[in-house]
């Protein structure tokens, strides 16, 4: 195997588990060590790092918006200067195969918080114009690696800043989503970064008014 990341061969396992249940590997060690997991303490809601139980952009949103429409977000990796330079190598130079670099902790993750929760997942839509300039939809491309059904029931049309507006007003008149069909009752929203959870909440704001109960989300990074 090649390393996705370096493009050098990847040393195989050669203990007798790994022949017997032979896991190939995307990436070598040294790529590996470079992309940071989250680890504890982090907000329990949306795993930014803090000692706090919940951190200041959770609290911020609650004051702001009251109820939240976001149950909770999952995220992978921390937004490091290793992983800025991937992700600008993977969404603004278009080599989608890095996607198998992160292929395995996408899956390990999903298994560990979402597994049998009968979710329905469905991917961050781009708006037309940067989906012809990328050929892909980022979001998309990680929902595809947990091999489960993906629901395309948003679309997205991003419109004109409005600044005069509230922060509050700004938030809801401005969702750039359309949905189109009534949303199913658990949903598992998918996107790259989880930056001020800003885009995940207009989603799933909209997702609730067309009948969703439940809507958490997974993200490849939380910055
Ligand atoms: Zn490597
Ligand atoms: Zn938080």
């Amino acid at each position: 195997m090649i390393c996705y990341l370096c493009l050098k061969p990847i040393k195989e396992d050669t203990t007798w588990s790994n022949f017997l249940n032979p896991q190939h590997r995307t990436i070598c060690d040294h790529c590996d060590d470079k992309l940071e997991q989250i680890t504890q303490p982090f907000c329990q809601k949306c795993m930014k790092p803090t000692a706090d139980q919940k951190c200041s952009d959770c609290i911020r949103w609650e004051q702001h918006f009251g109820q939240d429409p976001l149950e909770r977000n999952v995220s992978i990796y921390t937004y490091n200067e290793y992983m800025k330079d991937l992700i600008a190598r993977f969404k603004y130079r278009g080599d989608y195969e890095l996607i198998n670099a992160w292929k395995k902790n996408v899956r390990e993750t999903f298994k560990e918080h979402f597994k049998n929760q009968d979710l329905s997942i469905v991917p961050i839509p781009l708006g037309d114009d940067r989906y012809s300039i990328r050929q892909f939809n980022q979001a998309e491309a990680i929902a595809i690696l947990l091999t489960e059904p993906i629901h395309h029931i948003l679309t997205r049309q991003d419109g004109q800043k409005q600044s005069k507006k509230s922060r509050r007003e700004r938030v809801f008149s401005n969702n750039p989503f359309q949905i189109t069909q009534p949303s199913p009752k658990s949903i598992l929203l998918i996107d790259d970064i989880y930056t001020t959870g800003t885009t995940i909440r207009q989603a799933a704001s909209l997702l609730k008014e067309r009948g969703a109960e439940h809507v958490q989300s997974l993200t490849l990074i939380r910055s």
